[in-house]
Order: C-alpha cells, then structure tokens, then sequence
C-alpha cells in the first residue's frame, strides 16, 4: 500500500517494489527449493510459454492478502488449543468447467451448513475453509495412463492438462497456470460475495439443514436438528445479533503441488517485509512430496502462510518431528497442521505413537484428520470409491485416539460437493454401485454428496457433544 503520509510522490517502480514484485524477486531463500530434489512437477511442453505464463503470474494481483492470511493463523491458533474447530473441505479436484456460480455455491452452501451443525455440537467457533479456488494440480501414483492399448500422460489436474485422452488434451500445457490463476479469481470472488452478502446468514443456512432431516431417510438426526433449531429461537429470544451473523469468515487452500506457480504469486507483505503465498490463505503439502529435504518443504518453510502437512499410515514419530522443526522452530500455535490420513483400518493403532511424540515434545500442532484419502477403494464395477461407514469410522478413530490421550481433535478435511453425485457408497439414504454409471462426475478422487455431507456433519456433531 502506498503511504499516504509520505509527502514526496511515490515513483512507480518504487511502490512495486515494496507491493513485493520486485522484491520478492531477491528475497533470500525463495528460490533454495530450485536446487532441491523435487517431485510431482510437470513436464512442460514449450519452455517459451511456460517463461511467458510465470512471468504474467508474477506480475498479477495477489488472491489473498497478508492479512487475511495472519487472521487465519490467529484462528487456527485457537484450535490448537482446543478452543475452535476446522472445517475444511471441497474437490479433490476442481476443474474450469465446473467453477460455475450453481457449482460453487452449492458447495460454499453445503460447507456452511455443514459447519453451523458442528459449532453445535463442538459449542465451539467453526473455521470454515474450502478446499478451493486453487486446488488445481494433482499428484499422480502413475505417469501415464493406460485406456484400450493407449498409453498417454495422466491427468494431472486442470492447471497442467485436460481431461480428455487425447494426446493434444493429454500434454502440459504452461497457459494453464495462468487460467487457473483467473479461475482461483472468480471463485474466490463469488465466495467473498456470498459470505459477506448475506447467503451464510445463520437462521438462512438453519433453514437449508431442515430439508435434510424432513428426508425420512434421516429421521435419526431428527432430535439433534430438533435441539439446533430451539438454540436458534434461543438465541432469537435473547435478542441475539442476526445481522451480524449474516457475514462468516471463509478461508481459501490448496496442495501447494506445483512451486512455479506458488513462487510466481509469492509477494513481499508490505507491512512486515515477510514473504506470503498469496494463492490461498492455507497451503498443505501432500503425502508424496513431503520429505524433509525436499523442496515442498523448503520451499513452505519460507512462506508465512499457516500451512499443512498430510501424514499417512508409514508416517513416523520422527517424521513428525523433523517436519516440526524444519516448518515451525518458533513453535507457534496455527502455524503448523498435521492432516493424518491413516486408514480407518490404521488409525487406532497407528495414531497414538505419533501425537504421543508430539505431544512430548512440547510442540503445538492442530491435529486434523482426513478420513477420505486411507480409505479408497476400487469398486467392482471399476470405479474409484469410498465407503461411508468407512470415512466415519476413521472420524472416530481419530476423536478416540485424541480423547485417550487427552488431545484435541482439531478438524476435518474432506473431500465434498454440494451436488448430487454417486461417488461414495452408502450413508443413510445408500448411495450404490448402479448410481455411479449416471452419477460420477468426479475427476480424481469420489468426493461426499451433498446428503452424505451434511449426515457426516450430524454424525460427528453428535460425538463432539459426547
Ligand atoms: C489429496 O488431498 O487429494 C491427496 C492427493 O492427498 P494425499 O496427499 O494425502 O494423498
Ligand atoms: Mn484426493
């Protein structure tokens, strides 16, 4: 920002220096990761537009602002300390097509009410944080896809390629980077206008939540809806200050997968002179680019940004520590969140040894879980699925583990939609295996519907209250 006290005129050069465009250029340490191993990048078809595209990115307004983001520490900070919870949640992966308002709405929707069911049952504050607006890139176990003798490069979100088996869709394509820099735009446009225009008001989205339980396949959550709709005329009673709880807070994250693109919209903060990714307000690293020398992790350790590490089930007590020490050496609650994701088959046995060591070592981590990406599983009839009662039960091997050890079990992070797809099996009114030939949309990983999400959120409302 330029300041206006100044009583020279700035020059333009320098007020882009300090908005970071310059200056993030010869920050110190940025660019360690380049001369680090690294994995899960693309192989970019044409070095010209790849130069063309991170140059534009570098020069683009940022997506969110340091401030914003310093809020979001300070909120996560209380929920390692047991005093809010994370609600975190949307696509495994978001495609161009699919960034429409309908889409995203539903989504910001269905996550809001999701979360109003929770803060009920957790009486506490819910983060709401959606897994969109940049969760563009995938990790693939596999370089290249197989379909009837035809072999081309996977699909590895919309950012590097397209969906499409063809070869002309299959290639990596650099102008991608910047259209999802314009699509994390527009989304995260809508969500700022539907948060603060009045769509997350609370007595709208109570309303929203009633179409569930009049669902008979849902009558078992009848009483809980029942006690959530008399605190509401509680509050109303009390005169209780509607207006204001027409705004919420919603915070933007992705995998932060591909550095050139989370190097390109690193700016300097103006105010404190620390670098920030300003893609999102969270960013997380994923289970296969998580080792410590790694230039993931270099590269996330630089940033100021709250950010996440996913742990699956080979995750070791000393793991967790020299990620500790490598991505939060000042120790300071809201910095560092480890999102497990062991298995619900793994999570009681292999949990407790890792917050243990944690816990012993005087760190202060958020503990998440994400009870989806442990318990994928191939359908018969060939498509990638999740159980439900599977998903659930890793939630609640997870709020065990943490109640044995007298930890908080801070949030959650799935991968949901508010639309009516058939992705995963089961859940109150059944989602089967015939549903998915009419019903699967997703392109990587099958998300909850809309109706599965919002059960999973009475589910877990109910155990928080125990
Ligand atoms: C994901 O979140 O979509 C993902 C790939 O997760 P993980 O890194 O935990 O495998
Ligand atoms: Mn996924």
């Amino acid at each position: 920002m330029q300041d206006l006290t100044q009583t020279q005129p700035t020059t333009f050069p320098d007020s882009a220096a300090r908005l970071g465009q310059a200056g993030a250029a010869n920050y110190p340490g940025l660019d360690a990761w380049r001369s680090l191993p690294i994995s899960q990048q693309p192989s970019w078809q044409d070095e010209g537009v790849y130069q063309a595209s991170v140059k534009e990115l570098s020069a683009l307004p940022p997506l969110v602002f340091a401030g914003e983001v310093d809020v979001l520490r300070e909120r996560l900070a209380q929920a390692a300390q047991g005093k809010a919870f994370l609600l975190q949640g949307g696509d495994c992966a978001e495609t161009f097509d699919a960034a429409t308002a309908d889409r995203i709405s539903a989504r910001v929707r269905t996550i809001l009410q999701m979360a109003v069911v929770l803060t009920y049952g957790a009486s506490l504050p819910v983060i709401k944080m959606g897994r969109m607006a940049g969760q563009f890139a995938k990790p693939r176990s596999s370089n290249d896809e197989t379909r009837d003798g035809v072999t081309l490069p996977a699909y590895r979100g919309d950012m590097v390629n397209g969906y499409d088996f063809t070869p002309e869709s299959r290639g990596h394509d650099a102008s991608r980077l910047v259209k999802a820099y314009h699509t994390s735009a527009s989304t995260l446009n809508l969500i700022r206008a539907f948060t603060q225009g009045g769509f997350a008001d609370l007595r709208l989205v109570h309303h929203w939540n009633k179409g569930f339980t009049q669902n008979p396949a849902h009558a078992r959550y009848e009483s809980l809806a029942a006690e959530i709709d008399r605190a509401i005329r509680f509050m109303e009673a009390c005169g209780s200050d509607f207006e204001a709880l027409k705004r919420t807070e919603f915070f933007a994250s992705h995998e932060a997968l591909l550095l050139d693109y989370e190097r390109a919209l690193t700016r300097i903060d103006s105010r404190t002179g620390n670098p920030y990714a300003t893609s999102g307000h969270f960013l997380w690293i994923g289970e296969r680019t998580r080792q410590l020398d790694s230039a993931h992790v270099d590269f996330l350790s630089r940033v100021r940004n709250p950010i996440g590490v996913k742990l699956g089930p080979t995750t070791t007590g000393d793991d967790a520590l020299r990620l500790i020490d490598k991505l939060d050496p000042n120790r300071e609650p809201g910095r560092l969140t480890f999102i497990t994701r062991m298995g619900a088959e793994n999570i009681r046995q292999k949990l407790p040894a890792l917050v243990q060591k944690v816990t012993d070592s005087g760190a202060q981590v958020l503990w998440v879980t994400d009870p989806m990406h442990g318990n994928t599983v191939t359908s018969p009839n060939g498509y990638k699925t999740r159980r439900f009662d599977d998903v659930i039960d890793e939630v609640r091997g997870f709020f065990e583990v943490h109640q044995g050890l007298g930890t908080f079990p801070g949030g959650m992070h799935v991968e949901m939609t508010g639309d009516d797809v058939a992705e995963c099996l089961g859940g109150a009114d059944p989602v089967d295996e015939e549903a998915f030939l009419t019903r699967y949309e997703s392109v990587c990983d099958p998300r909850l519907n809309h109706m599965q999400s919002l059960e999973m959120a009475f589910l877990v409302s109910g155990a928080l209250s125990q």
